[in-house]
């Protein structure tokens, strides 16, 4: 069973490498942001109530995104591992996730986190906003928010697996695949 959260900040190519690494490893992709719009696109309360905080750049309160993510590990007790991606994004969810996985007897192997700066991080989400259709995408003080919102509450669970020794980073420039291979490496190193 293996365990990985693939961290970084908003369009350091989560999504992109969560896919590839799913299709290597066999994992399950849990993206939270991807449930997030799951739910707003069918226009649910679940979604209508993260819209107003997406739409804003804020994070959804912890109680109601460890509910959704609790679910959708019971929902899939066959998986033979996950890739968390876009979770933890607090201290506060990543211990609601240590204590979720050891009730299954498993455990986080590793986080992975991919290193890019904000300056190519604002850049490259406008440039995602023109094709994703993602509103929160489009602005760029929505942008620099959830930049801001990362920095201030996410970055506090990198330092949270290093004092466990299970936390990695990885150059987040180059090529799809070179950034691939160097967690691959990671991941392997384990
Ligand atoms: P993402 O697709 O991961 O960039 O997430 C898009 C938005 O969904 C975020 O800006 C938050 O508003 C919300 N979101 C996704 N994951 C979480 C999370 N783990 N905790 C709180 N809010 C989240």
């Amino acid at each position: 069973m293996l365990n990985i959260i693939l961290f970084g900040p908003p369009g350091s190519g989560k999504g992109t490498q969560a896919a590839k690494l799913v299709e290597k490893y066999h994992l399950l992709h849990i993206s939270t942001g991807d449930l997030f719009r799951y739910e707003m696109g069918n226009n649910t309360p679940l979604g209508l109530l993260a819209k107003e905080y997406m739409s804003k750049g804020q994070l959804v309160p912890d109680e109601v995104t460890i509910g959704m993510l609790k679910n959708k590990l019971e929902a899939h007790p066959e998986a033979q591992g996950h890739i968390f991606d876009g979770f933890p994004r607090t201290i506060t969810q990543a211990q609601a996730l240590d204590q979720l996985l050891t009730e299954k007897n498993q455990t986080i192997n590793a986080l992975v986190a991919l290193d890019v700066d904000d300056e190519e991080i604002v850049k490259r989400i406008l440039l995602r906003g023109q094709t994703s259709g993602r509103p929160d995408d489009n602005d760029e003080s929505i942008v620099k928010n959830r930049i801001n919102v990362y920095n201030d509450e996410t970055k506090p669970v990198f330092d949270y697996y290093t004092t466990s020794g299970k936390a990695f980073k990885v150059h987040g420039i180059g090529t799809v695949e070179e950034i691939f291979n160097r967690l691959c490496e990671s991941i392997d190193s384990i």
